[in-house]
């Protein structure tokens, strides 16, 4: 009975649901570490899920007593305008309580061109775009609307919904995340729609992001000096990162929601060499730096992660020439993000995978995510845990970011039933 209402009611909003994600992308929200840009938006979040009936808090991760002093805290960041937003929306007792959170701030647009607008919204062919849509402006859209629905419907449920909105995730941010555990907001279960292409995700892999720093004997030799550069040592480090990159894609999990995939991804996601901010090169470059992330699977500590790229890199290079007079320092760049997940009996996965029958013949699959994010704050630092489950699309962190417009409109649907099988109705 509730699964025709909810469909009804999603089917004639759509316009209004995809407006709101228009809306939510027009406004930007760019992660620009040290700062960000979330509070305008998160303006609109407020206000929106007031509208809604809901309880809210707001406040500035900073002003939360005790955070700075968190083991997990990451140090270095700014807060100044940069709010968390929770609302919830009280049941009338004697149910399970249900969170979603996600994260407001974007990564930076970048240099490389798009062929729609990133701030634009715009549908095309089944897809819509928007800088962030993707991940993750979209999916918290997605459990507002669905809650939209609830409210328009009249149908009152027994356990609490809360929606919580936070800043500062991308660059493995994730102290809004743990301001707001610290605050006090929890749930007996929460969903992050991060976007896991409509997989269930009891678990997520964590990672490490390094900067290789390589360093010569910079100049030009006009008194015969003799010169080393050290963008012939990061030519041979690049090499052997390409084979490690293979290798660690074909490492396999104890998990079992990894075990049909997806394997760990490494990447090199910049380099550096030489005064790049000057139009023209005049000398052999003193340094060349290579920056590269890394993921591990939950079960991976800290440390096993760092000695199984060390070792890889040093047996490697023990044979080369080159590598072997110029020895890299190994920079830790930010904080290492752990994986983690709930246990593998949960009963939200019951419940999610049952409602998602509803709309997918085969249903949808449970595995584990292919990426880290700030699921670990729930799942090791507090009672609340968190699966992941968002919405499908393509070009996270990259040009033409969308989502797909049916199946965006099914998560709607299927967040609206999960808080009704979840937190169960109150027929009054
Ligand atoms: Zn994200």
């Amino acid at each position: 009975m509730y699964t025709e209402q909810i469909n009804k009611w999603v089917d004639g909003h759509r316009h209004e649901i995809l407006a709101f994600n228009k809306k939510l992308v027009s406004i930007p929200s760019e992660n620009r570490y040290p700062t960000g840009d979330e509070a305008q938006v998160q303006e609109v979040i407020f206000s929106t899920l007031q509208a809604l009936g809901c309880e809210m808090d707001r406040f500035l991760p900073t002003e939360v007593s005790g955070l700075s002093e968190h083991p997990a805290y990451l140090d270095g960041r700014e807060y100044a305008n940069r709010p968390n937003v929770v609302g919830m929306k009280s049941g009338s007792g004697g149910g399970r309580s249900l969170m979603f959170s996600g994260h407001m701030d974007t990564v930076p647009q970048g240099d490389d061109p798009w062929s729609v607008d990133p701030y634009g919204g715009d549908i095309r062919e089944g897809k819509q775009y928007g800088l962030g849509i993707f991940d993750m402006k979209g999916g918290m859209a997605a459990a507002i609307m669905a809650l939209h629905s609830l409210h328009d419907l009249g149908i009152q449920l027994k356990g609490d919904v809360l929606i919580e909105t936070v800043v500062d995730e991308e660059y493995g941010g994730a102290n809004g995340t743990l301001a707001s555990r610290l605050r006090g907001h929890a749930a007996d279960i929460a969903i992050i729609p991060e976007p896991s292409n409509l997989a269930i995700c009891p678990e997520a892999q964590g990672g490490s992001m390094f900067r290789i720093i390589f360093s010569g004997r910079p100049g030009r030799s006009f008194s015969g000096e003799r010169l080393e550069n050290p963008v012939f040592a990061a030519a041979r480090f690049l090499d052997i990162f390409r084979e490690y990159e293979l290798a660690h894609l074909h490492k396999r999990s104890t998990s079992k929601f990894y075990v049909n995939g997806p394997g760990l991804p490494a990447y090199v996601q910049g380099m550096k060499a030489g005064p790049v901010q000057l139009p023209l090169c005049d000398r052999v470059p003193s340094k060349c730096e290579i920056d590269v992330w890394i993921q591990c699977y939950p079960e991976t500590t800290e440390e096993e992660l760092y000695q199984d790229f060390v070792g890889f890199y040093e047996e490697k290079s023990r044979g080369d020439e080159i590598l072997r007079e110029m020895k890299p320092e190994i920079r830790k760049l930010i904080r290492f993000l752990p994986g983690s997940g709930v246990p593998e009996n949960h009963p939200m996965l019951n419940v999610a995978t049952e409602v998602a029958k509803h709309y997918y013949k085969n249903g949808l699959p449970v595995q584990g995510a292919p990426f880290a994010c700030d699921s670990f704050m729930f799942n090791l630092y507090s009672d609340t845990p968190a699966i992941i489950w968002g919405p499908k699309g393509g070009n996270a962190h990259a040009p033409d970011e969308f989502i797909y417009v049916e199946d965006f409109l099914n998560l709607v649907k299927m967040y609206a039933l999960t808080m009704v099988e979840w937190c169960g109705v109150n027929h009054g």
